[in-house]
């Protein structure tokens, strides 16, 4: 899978970054001194890195912890978000980090630790308050965790912290490192979802939505919560019949009582975005209906996107509780 690992020298030698690197036993390993000399480039073409993308080890230095965009969120008050790593095993044609990173190299940030003192020191400061710590919004943990063993080691780190609730985003039906772990109560996996018939155009690479389902009534019969994240909403033209028969479908396997949230969101990208995504897949139908608003976003009319929230909620509310319903914003 990689044949190509740069490391850079502050980390090379840690038990982490060895532990990654002995799972590459035929790859090339170059150390480097700091991840953008190979990371940050401009002339390099995100497309064609993505056949055969490299590994990148580096340490992350500031900025473990951020606030999560404001209205963000499932129910807490605060709502915090983390990145151990940028980029994905998987090739969403609508996924942003084509639009955000000139490489499509992995990058795993592997000083796992000192994202586990910043998120201790805000769970610390606001103990009265309850939290959300968001993940895999910039790759695919679960996916990738066979190399980085991330979920592996926060599983652990938030049976600790039981008020903080800690959301692991994914399209991945590696099940493994929850088949080690007792279900934790305050630990939501998350599944993207939509309709299988548009997830065979979009979702290159990633487990069809049926195995995807399959995966849920697994983890939650285990005891583990699951979200529900219809997130981006797609358009097309028998969206109504498509989200109709994907509600029914999650909730003929998966009992309401094992949901914990179900949120719905827009697909937006900023114009910037938007025109890379449109050289690299010119002739996308799915893509063909977003136009760009007066604040240079680009969405489907606001017409559209309201109608498919109304939609979908009146639908969803057929075999769920509205209260667990929100909005990605
Ligand atoms: S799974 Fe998510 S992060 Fe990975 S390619 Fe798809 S949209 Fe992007």
């Amino acid at each position: 899978m990689v044949d190509t690992i740069y490391a850079e020298d502050e980390i090379i030698g840690t038990k982490k970054a060895q532990e990654i690197i002995s799972k590459f036993r035929h790859a090339k390993v170059t150390s480097i001194k700091r991840f953008g000399e190979v990371f940050n480039p401009s002339n390099q073409n995100f497309r064609i890195q993505k056949t055969n993308p490299a590994l990148i080890l580096a340490k992350k230095q500031k900025g473990f912890v951020l606030d999560a965009p404001k209205g963000f969120g499932i129910g807490d008050q605060n709502n915090y978000y983390f990145s151990h790593m940028y980029n994905c095993l998987y090739d969403c044609s609508y996924c942003f980090l084509q639009g955000m990173y000139n490489s499509a190299n992995y990058l795993v940030f592997v000083n796992f630790h000192d994202y586990q003192n910043e998120i201790e020191k805000i769970i610390k400061k606001h103990k009265e308050k309850k939290m959300t710590f968001f993940t895999g919004y910039d790759c695919d943990s679960l996916a990738m965790e066979p190399i980085t063993n991330f979920i592996n080691d926060f599983v652990p780190f938030f049976s600790r912290y039981k008020k903080a609730l800690f959301e692991i985003r994914t399209k991945s039906i590696n099940n493994s490192v929850f088949r080690k772990h007792d279900p934790l109560a305050n630990c939501i996996i998350a599944y993207s979802l939509m309709p299988e018939t548009l997830a065979q155009i979009l979702d290159k690479k990633a487990p069809s939505v049926s195995a995807r389902i399959k995966n849920m009534k697994y983890l939650a019969n285990k005891g583990w919560r699951i979200g529900l994240r219809f997130d981006p909403l797609i358009y097309c033209e028998n969206w109504k019949a498509q989200y109709a028969e994907l509600f029914a479908k999650i909730f003929e396997e998966i009992k309401e009582e094992n949901i914990h949230s179900v949120s719905l969101g827009s697909l937006r990208f900023p114009k910037s975005f938007f025109n890379k995504l449109l050289q690299y897949y010119p002739n996308s139908e799915e893509l063909s209906f977003l136009r760009s608003n007066d604040k240079g976003i680009i969405s489907y009319d606001q017409s559209i996107e309201n109608e498919m929230n109304e939609y979908c909620r009146l639908e969803l509310m057929k075999y769920s509780d509205a209260r667990k319903f929100f909005s990605c914003g």
